[in-house]
């Protein structure tokens, strides 16, 4: 397949190069040239807007940062891809946006003549390189099979979570439920330290009763419990508490417009805008321990 790719950084890359490996043929467009260039270099064709990088492809691909970029890429006067785009071509916005913009520019691609699925990827940089990303997927079912065959090539588990948002709703409901567990276990973990017992002792302990969950024996935060986690490496890869910030503000928002109370979401989305503050927005989200205990 002939396909747009728009947005071009940490994951927008590796996502295009494992399209290139499938065999699929890119034209590809961002607002900053050396990452077009690193994409250009593999043989990628260079459009000039979202609008050029729309015309002559079967498909585009948008993996941009946040909801106002989504929406002017998309809708944009003049340089938007709906100002390009044919009708029929199906668009998959891979961005993670709140579930009222992906719904409203659904609508608009829709009302050209356009179907769109938003299509919201867990797995970090990693899994787009390895090709091994969770795409949560919103959308008429029609659709969803349609942009299957191409996820698939960045992409291990493809789940269609429903209509139109629904994959962004999955999303950030699921990374809310994550940012409380790892606050709780953070609190959890660093006063067992402070009361005088071994912290790789404890997570024994925990993981192997009612306090067990992803945190605590997938990734624990504290230092040395776990080798492979960021805790042990000075909190370095992994993902960012600026991003996990992000995604809480996200859900906090649409909660917010929903009238659904998220009493633990937003003191979630409060503790990581402080932890942000202090300069820790570059550390792995395990570093909210930073808030309980000495380094
Ligand atoms: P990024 O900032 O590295 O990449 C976004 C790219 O979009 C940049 O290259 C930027 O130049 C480009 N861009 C911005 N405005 C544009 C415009 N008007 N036209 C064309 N290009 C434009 O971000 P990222 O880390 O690749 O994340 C992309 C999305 O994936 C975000 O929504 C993020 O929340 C989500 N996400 C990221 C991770 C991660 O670990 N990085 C994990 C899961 C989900």
């Amino acid at each position: 397949m002939k396909i747009g790719f728009i947005g071009l950084g940490h994951m927008g890359n590796p996502m295009a190069r494992n399209l290139l490996k499938h065999g699929h043929t890119l034209k590809v467009f961002d607002v900053v040239p050396d990452l077009v260039k690193k994409l250009s270099d593999l043989g990628c064709e260079v459009a000039s807007s979202p609008a050029a990088c729309s015309q002559g492809v079967e498909l585009v691909v948008t993996m941009l940062p946040s909801s106002p970029h989504v929406r002017s890429v998309y809708t944009g006067k003049d340089s938007g891809i709906l100002h390009g785009v044919p009708a029929g071509v199906l668009l998959i916005d891979s961005s993670t946006i709140d579930p009222h913009t992906s719904r409203d520019v659904a609508m608009d691609a829709r009302a050209h003549g356009n179907n769109m699925v938003d299509a919201p990827v867990s797995g970090g940089t990693g899994g787009a390189e390895a090709g091994t990303l969770t795409f949560m997927v919103g959308g008429a079912v029609a659709d969803f099979e349609k942009a299957k065959p191409i996820l698939q090539c960045m992409g291990k588990n493809i789940v269609h979570c429903g209509g139109a948002g629904n994959g962004q709703v999955a999303k950030i409901c699921n990374n809310m439920m994550l940012a409380i567990e790892m606050i709780a276990t953070a609190e959890g973990m660093a006063l067992a330290a402070k009361l005088g017992m071994d912290p790789k002792v404890f997570a024994g302990i925990a993981n192997s009763s009612s306090g067990r969950c992803w945190s605590s024996d997938t990734y624990n935060p504290y230092p040395g419990v776990l080798e492979t986690a960021p805790a042990s490496r000075g909190y370095s890869g992994g993902f960012g508490s600026d991003l996990m910030l992000k995604d809480l503000t996200l859900v906090t928002e649409a909660a917010k417009a929903a009238k659904q109370p998220v009493m633990l979401g937003a003191a979630a989305q409060q503790l990581y805008q402080m932890h942000s503050a202090m300069g820790n927005g570059g550390l792995d989200f395990s570093s909210i321990i930073k808030l309980y205990k000495k380094d």
